[in-house]
């Protein structure tokens, strides 16, 4: 894909902060802090880091499901309000970890994936909503019966391909995967994972997907962004970044990943300590407390990101 391309999402700058001010005595907690991405159109970008790293709520900052406390966002070129428009609403669409939590458990699934047709006025009258639906079930895997199931009647995989069929009424543009396939069976992860590939090939989506899994991660991007305490560390394309991870964060979570046959093992580095609480941040480079590289300058000043080689982007002291 050429470089050159307009993003069709852009993050500029963003943050999220909770708590603080007068009225709360509580330190203020930087859940994101700075984050700028710029995602293409039709590309997969990976969003990795542990747990607490702020990745989902950049992920639903970018679905608009959650206003930042500063920074922009761009949608085919237009800012977006706060709260965003009915169009882009429709062409920005979420898929949950387990949409269980999210489907109506008193309604058919027949009458979730009807929903967003009938509130968005798509399909002239029920019978051609009705048929919208039943391919749609199709498209995802799923036969005419599941119309009439409740979300308690499906497995797991089932009801990941009705989150994704929910997400897709819209005929949206971008989708935001946020750990999509987690709480699965592993066998049921690569189909689910298939079809999000096929049903993207098919309708030139573009995807934002979050995961803890660089395996994952590595099936799906194109680029991976790696985060770290609300701060982007390391973006690179996803070959770059898994034969030549820069950032000793991201070195080690690469070195973790067990080897696939006929691949040469990497020697483990082992994290130190926990990912700290984002209200104790640390002052300087946030990775500092876990980094086998620290040195004095980490303790006071915090990295910008630098371009080593083309499009890969690194956070870190030892590349200045
Ligand atoms: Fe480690 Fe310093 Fe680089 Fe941060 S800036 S990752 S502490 S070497």
């Amino acid at each position: 894909m050429p470089s050159s391309v307009e993003p069709i999402m852009e993050l500029i700058d963003i943050r999220k902060q909770y708590g603080g001010g007068w009225f709360n005595h509580q330190r203020a907690v930087r859940a994101v802090d700075g984050v700028s991405l710029a995602i293409k159109p039709g590309e997969t970008l990976g969003l990795v880091g542990e747990s607490g790293s702020g990745k989902s709520t950049v992920g639903q900052i970018a679905a608009q499901l959650l206003a930042p406390s500063g920074g922009k966002l761009h949608f085919n070129g237009t800012e977006l309000g706060g709260r965003g428009s009915r169009s882009s609403r429709q062409q920005i669409q979420y898929v949950f970890q387990d949409p269980y939590t999210s489907l109506n458990p008193s309604h058919t699934i027949g009458q979730i994936l009807e929903q967003p047709l009938a509130i968005n006025r798509i399909g002239e009258g029920a019978k051609e909503r009705k048929r919208l639906v039943l391919q749609m079930l199709h498209k995802v895997g799923l036969d005419e019966s599941h119309a009439s199931s409740y979300a308690h009647q499906l497995s797991g995989g089932q009801r990941q391909r009705i989150g994704i069929a929910r997400a897709l009424m819209l005929n949206p543009d971008f989708i935001v995967l946020d750990e999509p396939v987690s709480a699965l069976d592993v066998s049921v992860q690569s189909q689910i994972l298939n079809l999000l590939k096929d049903l993207q090939a098919e309708r030139a989506l573009t995807y934002l997907f979050i995961s803890h899994d660089l395996n994952v991660v590595h099936y799906m991007s194109d680029r991976v962004a790696v985060m770290y305490l609300g701060g982007i560390v390391e973006l690179a394309d996803v070959n770059s970044l898994y034969e030549q991870p820069l950032h000793p964060y991201s070195q080690a979570l690469v070195s973790a990943i067990p080897a696939g046959d006929g691949q040469v093992k990497r020697e483990r580095i082992v994290l130190q300590g926990e990912l700290p609480n984002a209200a104790e941040r640390p002052s300087g480079c946030p990775f500092q407390t876990r980094c086998v590289h620290a040195h004095e300058r980490c303790e006071r000043e915090q990295p910008k990101a630098r371009a080593i080689g083309k499009g890969h982007l690194v956070s870190c002291h030892l590349y200045d």
